[in-house]
């Protein structure tokens, strides 16, 4: 049961200041480093704003997703639907189509990456989106204004040519196939054409299967796409967003709850603390470090304010039996930006080391995903809820894009999958941690059933 690893289960990067809102004005040049491909769209690109264009940078894209809108139906239109209000929609996507055939690239692509917009529930970070204007679903091409279609299809081949990207032939309708993950979505590493309605198969229908077929069919009867040669070449920003969040949305979806604070003691658990008594922490003792060993066995060779923010945040989830489960821990500190588990409690004069650079409730809720790493590895329960949580990483992929891709650190993604799960279930008001943060709580998006429930089994009551 005591497992002890030496590999590095956790790394952290500082978080990034979030964008402020800005007047809707086209936007500026991305944030993303690297080269600008320039794929001979027209160019609109959407002002910076957290719930629109966040200004974060994904992975290579490996999907083409294709939409179709309901009711916009010009490329300029829905520039201004998702620009309408200082922060956005939830909703954006790198390339538009309307029905006079007119194209708008309202995202910036470069050679090896997009910038991120809120398109596709779970795959915003390696896919480029394309939005069909429309007033609902198209049942075959020949619905589709021939000017648009066609324009449709020039602007998928020059992504396939600048990303190598595939038709694919994964099935029209979500049966079972390699590619298909048990709720029916396809895999993250799966590459190809897709419709909206193949990656968000419980809520989507969109652009229509028939009309996805067509577009397929047309594809592969043109041959392979040209490549990257095709496209001419600009320099991007200099400035380094290594990491990419994803976002959750659609121009479909209704803008997610924010997410309840857990503040009193009476928290019934819906989107705030799991069920049973929430307490709010005394005042801060003289010796906040002696008092936290005599009430949780937990050492804290802290700066003092962390000590006494850590005093705060163990009597918030102190319901949940998560802290007896990782008795005895001992964390230090140090002086690098990232925090790390190394061993289980009773081994080593520090079992986590822990960043002094780090506050507020950030600081809190890393803390908890770093205890995280302890009570997976070290204790019954926590093992055992590890494994609850593979299977829910399994059936929805992981739930921040840290543990979709580990950023840029060589990490164990199921491992922070879990980390982050608890971290972030039992801080519902903290967004993403880690590659660049500003996500909102993924538990407010309602998009985790399976990884909500398995926290909830976790840290639902005393265990
Ligand atoms: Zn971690």
């Amino acid at each position: 049961m005591k497992k002890i690893s030496l590999f590095l289960f956790t790394l952290f990067i500082l978080v990034l200041t979030s964008q402020k809102a800005f007047a809707a004005s086209p936007g500026g040049a991305t944030k993303c480093s690297g080269t600008v491909i320039d794929l001979g769209i027209e160019k609109k690109l959407l002002p910076f704003g957290e719930l629109m264009r966040p200004g974060q940078c994904g992975t290579k894209p490996n999907k083409i997703v294709v939409h179709t809108t309901e009711g916009i139906t010009s490329a300029d239109g829905l520039w201004d639907y998702f620009a309408d209000s200082p922060e956005g929609r939830y909703a954006s996507t790198q390339f538009t189509v309307g029905k006079d055939g007119k194209a708008l690239q309202m995202l910036e692509t470069l050679s090896d990456k997009a910038e991120i917009g809120w398109a596709v529930a779970g795959y915003n970070g390696n896919s480029v989106s394309i939005e069909v204007g429309h007033t609902g679903d198209y049942n075959s091409k020949a619905e589709a204004p021939a000017m648009q279609y066609q324009s449709l299809i020039e602007l998928i081949r020059k992504l396939m040519g600048a990303y190598n990207i595939p038709v694919g032939d994964i099935e029209y309708t979500t049966s079972n196939n390699s590619d298909t993950q048990s709720d029916g979505t396809i895999k993250l590493e799966s590459t190809g054409v897709f419709g909206h309605y193949q990656l968000s198969p419980n809520s989507r229908q969109d652009p229509g299967s028939g009309f996805l077929r067509d577009v397929r069919e047309d594809l592969k009867a043109l041959g392979p796409a040209s490549g990257s040669g095709t496209l001419t070449s600009g320099s991007g920003s200099a400035s380094s967003t290594s990491c990419v969040i994803t976002k959750v949305g659609d121009p479909k979806d209704p803008p997610p709850p924010l997410p309840a604070l857990c503040t009193s003691n009476t928290s019934s658990g819906s989107g705030g603390l799991p069920a049973g008594p929430c307490q709010v922490a005394p005042p801060v003792p003289a010796n906040v470090k002696q008092a936290i060993i005599d009430k949780w066995g937990i050492t804290l060779n802290l700066p003092d304010d962390q000590i006494a923010l850590a005093w705060g945040e163990f009597y918030q989830i102190d319901c949940t039996g998560f802290l007896q489960d990782i008795k005895g821990t001992t964390i230090g500190s140090w002086g690098n930006a990232y925090a790390q588990q190394f061993s289980c409690p009773g081994a080593g004069d520090a079992n986590i080391q822990f960043s002094n650079q780090w506050s507020g409730r950030f600081m809190q809720t890393i803390l908890v995903h770093e205890m995280t790493h302890v009570w997976q590895n070290c204790s019954t329960n926590g093992e055992q809820n590890k494994l609850d949580n593979d299977a829910a990483f399994e059936a929805e992929g992981g739930l921040t894009m840290y543990s979709r891709t580990g950023c840029s650190f060589n990490v164990d993604l199921s491992n922070e999958d879990h980390a982050d799960t608890i971290a972030l279930y039992l801080n519902p008001d903290q967004g993403e941690l880690t590659c660049g943060g500003g996500a909102p709580n993924p538990f407010s998006t309602g998009y985790y059933p399976k990884h909500k429930a398995s926290a909830e089994k976790g840290v639902s009551k005393k265990l």
